[in-house]
């Protein structure tokens, strides 16, 4: 089987036995890009020279008898705001061009040392702030389901190189949605663990109160795997959490017999797609089918989260932006003096959207509106956080559509933010909430994949992931084949 096709469990394992050798799977992989990413452009930054020698260190180290773990070896790329020393991190802002960070981000670091092999960095909206790549300050990527559409955003290019087979996993990071959502629209699984669960150390900050690092796998038990490799408490992230962290990928099997579901009507009301609709709901039965009980909630404050979350992720991002001067970070731009400097490095290093944001929280937060709009925001988060918890003491998880439509064509919402800002309305209040959720496949609508949201208990990933695994074993159409557009 060309090697491309194993899942990283799969890979992993032929690695474990000898069957395949470290250089070859990076070969394998660096040949499928070599095919595939002209159309794709799923990569800010390649480096097929670190890559090669990270694959030969894992087989010398094999080769006199270390353990090295389900991983190692396994070809995997990182979204490009998360630092890797000596290699470039633009968080596809012209701002950064050039820069390089000289230390490693804890999950670079934590995957680093499970032995896993980077083979670049991948593309985003600029600073994370986007849902379809358009606001990368350097190219879009596409989705290989259709090379007219866009892939979501903003972990683009990491959830377009999982689903097109440029690596086996990838990280990225989500604010509110940008884990989940491209991992919807193309046909992956995407985890975005718990507030606090893996440490932001060397994640480049967007909303501090929100950001964290999620996972883009081919299926579940990948999911488990890499979360397992990343999670856990950092010295270096004061808001990393102490909780300990289960076996993940030992918990997968027991299925969802016992388990019961809440279907949030809100997420299935007016603006979601009738084919989206049909496949979650089909999704939902399906779950029953194999045990759980289902039934319909309501998490009544819904309809303001997103209002809230444009509040909140823009202030948190004004204030976190305020530290690329063209000094410190970056590129200076021609200067007469130090305000000409600070102005000009600004306005030519940051795209329209992340400019946008940059004034709307300075303006949230300012004096005379602070109350008004950043305080009621807080509270407003506390209301929806409290609707979430209240769902809980009831089911154990809440089942709900990742976004509302499929992958839309690019272009289609670039002149229209709230347009764009309504793709993440189903991820954006978990959030908000700091809960776990995952997106994993729910069969085609169109042709285009579905996602399907599962969300869980603070840290309690483990039911989240057991509920996942159950569907995708159980119910095998919810399983997304390989897309055509790029060759399957
Ligand atoms: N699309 C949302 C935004 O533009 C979420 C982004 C993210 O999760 N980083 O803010």
């Amino acid at each position: 089987m060309e090697l491309t096709r194993l899942t990283a469990r799969e890979l992993g394992g032929q690695l474990i036995r000898g069957e395949v050798s470290a250089q070859e799977a990076v070969q394998a992989y660096l040949d499928r890009i070599a095919v595939v990413e002209a159309r794709v452009q799923a990569f800010l930054q390649r480096d097929p020279e670190g890559a090669s020698s990270q694959a030969v260190a894992v087989d010398e180290r094999r080769a006199a008898g270390e353990d090295m773990g389900p991983l190692a070896g396994v070809p995997m790329a990182l979204k490009d705001n998360l630092c890797t020393r000596h290699l470039p991190t633009t968080c596809a802002s012209r701002i950064l061009e050039g820069f390089r960070p000289p230390y490693d981000a804890t999950v670079t670091a934590r995957l680093r040392a499970a032995g896993t092999v980077l083979l670049g960095k991948t593309n985003l909206d600029e600073f994370a702030m986007g849902s379809s790549s358009e606001n990368s300050g350097f190219f879009p990527t596409r989705n290989p389901w259709d090379l007219e559409r866009v892939p979501g955003g903003s972990s683009a290019g990491s959830a377009a190189a999982v689903a097109a087979r440029e690596v086996a996993f990838a990280l990225g990071s989500d604010t509110g949605g940008s884990v989940r959502q491209p991992a919807a629209f193309c046909g992956v699984v995407g985890m975005k663990p718990t507030y606090g669960r893996v440490s932001r150390y060397g994640l480049v900050a967007f909303a501090s109160s929100l950001d964290q690092v999620g996972t883009l796998t081919r299926d579940v038990a990948d999911c488990a795997l890499v979360l397992a490799a990343i999670c856990g408490v950092d010295p270096l992230d004061a808001t990393s959490a102490r909780e300990a962290v289960p076996d993940f990928p030992a918990l997968l099997e027991g299925g969802v017999r016992g388990l019961t579901l809440g279907v949030p009507r809100e997420y299935l009301g007016q603006g979601v797609e009738p084919g989206v609709r049909e496949n979650v709901r089909r999704a939902i039965a399906a779950l029953e089918d194999l045990g759980a009980r289902a039934e319909e909630c309501s998490l009544p404050h819904t309809e303001y989260a997103l209002s809230t979350y444009y509040l909140i992720a823009p202030a948190e991002a004004s204030s976190n932006l305020a530290r690329y001067d063209g000094i410190r970070y970056g590129r200076p731009a021609a200067h007469d003096d130090l305000l000409s400097l600070y102005g000009n490095t600004r306005r030519e290093g940051f795209g329209p959207e992340v400019r946008r944001r940059i004034m709307l929280g300075t303006y949230a937060l300012s004096a005379g509106y602070y109350d008004a709009y950043y305080l009621k925001a807080l509270r407003v988060r506390t209301l929806i956080r409290q609707d979430f918890l209240r769902a809980f003491e009831r089911y154990d998880l809440l089942v709900t559509p990742t976004s509302p439509t499929v992958a839309f064509p690019l272009g289609e919402r670039t002149r229209d933010p709230l347009q764009m800002y309504l793709a993440d309305v189903c991820t954006v209040p978990v959030s908000l909430a700091g809960l776990p959720a995952v997106s994993l496949p729910a069969g085609l609508s169109g042709g285009l994949p579905v996602g399907l949201q599962i969300i869980g208990r603070p840290f309690d990933e483990a039911t989240v992931l057991r509920a996942a695994y159950a569907l995708e074993q159980g119910a095998f159409w919810t399983r997304t084949p390989p897309p055509e557009e790029v060759g399957a």
